[in-house]
């Protein structure tokens, strides 16, 4: 367990499923103070039997995420670290996928993490010291076959977070992207649902089909990681001794 000295105020996004939900836990039986949020409450009342205080959130509500801020401020005095890791992946064809639909997957990818990070920075910099790890993708850095809004979201989450990282350092903070290849989690499959959805009755439904067919296999199969991979990372970021602002 971390010393006393140690332990960290932390608000997790995407807690009730995946890395999310496997970094909350890990978090907690360290030692930290650790507040998952999601949507799924009910998926996250495992986590409290760990210490985890779970907070009911969708992250494109904006003022509710100042509130999920405002309440591990009020509750613990601070925040040490934001991790920004709900997420999703809606697969489809450029041409099939519906603008309200791309629009969505940018609310949450991008969006919902701005907001939460816009709400706990002027609490970090007031102590001039956190940390904000951000949940990116391997996809961040180059994109998949029919994955084109999913990318063009994780993109534009490695640069929100190279520019916050220059412009946050003069205050203490950092900024940490992690960049998961294939984890196996509930992604793959939500991904593929939408692939196949988006493409029905189009010019792109067979291939569509066939690379929904083909997520799904490469998903189950051994090629890909278990969450604790990413866990590790979070941990990492989570409890890296940083040097003291000047
Ligand atoms: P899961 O689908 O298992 O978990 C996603 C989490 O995001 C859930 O807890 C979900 O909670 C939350 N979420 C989704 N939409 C919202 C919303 N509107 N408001 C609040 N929370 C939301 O996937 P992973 O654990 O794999 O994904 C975690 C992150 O990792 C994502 O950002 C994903 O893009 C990224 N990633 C995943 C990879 C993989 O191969 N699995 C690879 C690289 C990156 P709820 O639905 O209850 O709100």
């Amino acid at each position: 367990a971390v010393k006393a000295v140690d332990k960290k105020a932390i608000l997790i996004t995407g807690a009730s499923s995946g890395m999310g939900f496997e970094a909350a836990k890990e978090l907690a039986s360290q030692g930290h103070s650790v507040y998952g949020a999601a949507r799924r409450v009910e998926r996250m009342a495992q986590l409290t039997e760990y210490g985890v205080h779970t907070i009911e959130l969708d992250v494109t509500d904006e003022e509710a995420c100042k509130d999920a801020v405002g309440r591990v401020v009020a509750e613990r005095g601070r925040i040490d670290v934001l991790v920004n890791n709900a997420g999703y992946g809606s697969y489809g064809a450029i041409e099939d996928v519906e603008i309200d639909e791309a629009r969505r997957q940018f609310d949450v990818n991008v969006f919902g993490l701005a907001a939460l990070t816009k709400a706990a920075l002027p609490h970090m910099r007031e102590r001039r010291s956190g940390t904000i790890v951000n949940v990116s993708s391997m996809g961040g850095r180059l994109v998949s076959f029919m994955g084109g809004w999913y990318h063009a979201t994780k993109y534009a989450v490695e640069a929100l977070s190279d520019a916050l990282r220059m412009e946050a350092a003069e205050f203490g903070i950092d900024v940490v992207l992690i960049e998961p290849g294939g984890i196996k989690t509930e992604w793959a499959d939500i991904a593929a649902d939408h692939l196949a959805e988006s493409s029905k009755g189009g010019a792109y439904e067979q291939t569509a089909v066939k690379t929904a067919e083909g997520m799904r296999r490469q998903y189950s199969g051994k090629m890909m990681s278990d969450p604790d991979v990413v866990v590790r990372a979070i941990s990492r970021a989570v409890n890296a001794k940083r040097p003291r602002p000047r």
